[in-house]
């Protein structure tokens, strides 16, 4: 399989390179879905369009009920400031996120199984989701799509800094946290600042908010469950001396376990009620998006236990317990089917989601070879 899967590694690289220098925002990656339409037909392969969104698509091999895999195929508004040969040519625009190796391990996976199709004992569809960083996420409009029917698994593979290219990695339960978008607005009477006395001093009132409230839903919270609670965005008022009518704070809640979530979403909601019959003021909460955390599936990690049992390269493979922070909004196709999130090494310089990120193209063989080599696990 090593040498096979080297050469549609090695032809599959130019493209990979293109899809960096050509980085498309989500709902916009037309170029990207072209370049991807046009590798499968060059392999005997098609496209198929979603119905509702006008980016991405999916592709089947094989038949009966469906092993789903997911590439997520969208750029970030990140400014790429390193020089390279495959450096962005969009100002602002860049595969921040790895998502153009995402799409190479879609694309690796369904060749080399259109090659060895009775490998397959079912059918394989690979998913080309766009907007994965949008909030709530293209997979919220991918759910939408009629393609679930005989979808019995889920698999997605993310590229992660931190491990040597190609390591495989996969968290004991929770890969991801959720991620609750906050939005909350106070409304008070405004006034002059010489006189606050006579209003609700807003701006001092949403302060006390912020620390209060963040009090409050950490000693309700069961100590042993880890959340982030923290406000990103503050705004309010527009001169030195008026007492503003109007204050806005964002948000963000995460957890590893959507049941924490949903606590620290209703506690929230009951502070604010109180809060609000304190102060004599208005409070307007809102969560505009819920992203679930993802949850690798219990059985299927036996599976993949047994599967790196009798593996060659057992020690490209590893188990961690340590989740992380981010989200992934492949939390909502668990919905349809239980699922593996894998993390594929990276051996990157610079973060995911800044500008420095440069992840080392070697990944892809050992990565390819351990998704493919897991999947034909799942068909024996
Ligand atoms: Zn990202
Ligand atoms: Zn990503």
């Amino acid at each position: 399989m090593q040498n096979e899967l080297r050469q549609i590694i090695s032809e599959l690289i130019p493209l990979r390179r293109r899809l960096h220098e050509i980085p498309e925002l989500g709902y916009q990656e037309f170029e990207t879905t072209v370049l991807i339409a046009e590798y499968l037909q060059e392999n005997g392969l098609k496209l198929q369009p979603f119905k509702n969104l006008k980016t991405g698509g999916y592709c089947d091999v094989g038949r009966g009920d469906i092993v789903a895999f997911r590439s997520d195929i969208d750029a970030l508004p990140i400014e790429e400031d390193i020089n390279h040969p495959i450096r962005s040519q969009k100002a602002g625009v860049m595969h921040a996120c790895g998502h153009d190796f995402h799409i190479a391990f879609g694309l690796a996976v369904l060749r080399y199984f259109k090659i060895h199709e009775n490998h397959l004992k079912n059918g394989l569809r690979v998913i080309f989701q766009p907007a994965e960083e949008s909030v709530p996420g293209g997979a919220v409009d991918v759910l939408k799509e009629d393609i679930w029917q005989d979808v019995k698994v889920v698999l997605a593979a993310h590229v992660l800094s931190d491990f040597a290219p190609g390591k495989i990695v996969l968290s004991d339960k929770t890969a991801n946290a959720s991620s609750t978008t906050i939005e909350l607005t106070f409304y008070g009477p405004g006034g002059h600042t010489s006189r606050p006395d006579e209003t609700v001093d807003l701006i001092n009132v949403v302060a006390a908010f912020i620390s209060q409230a963040s009090n409050y839903v950490h000693s309700h919270v069961d100590p042993r469950d880890s959340f982030v609670f923290v406000f990103g965005e503050i705004k309010g008022g527009s001169a030195h001396n008026v007492i503003p009518r109007e204050v806005s704070l964002r948000g963000t809640i995460r957890t590893f376990d959507n049941s924490v979530n949903k606590r620290i979403v209703s506690l929230l909601q009951q502070y604010c009620i109180d809060y609000s019959n304190t102060y004599g003021i208005q409070i307007k909460l809102d969560f505009p998006s819920m992203c679930p955390a993802v949850i690798n599936d219990s059985n299927l990690m036996n599976i993949y236990r047994n599967f790196i049992a009798v593996n060659d390269s057992a020690g490209d493979f590893l188990v961690v317990d340590k989740p992380a922070m981010g989200a992934d909004d492949f939390s909502y196709y668990l919905e349809k089917a239980p699922g593996l999130y894998f993390r594929i090494g990276a051996g990157a310089s610079g973060n995911g989601h800044s500008g420095s990120f440069l992840a080392d193209e070697n990944l892809l063989l050992p990565g390819c070879k351990g998704l493919i080599e897991f999947i034909e696990y799942l068909n024996r």
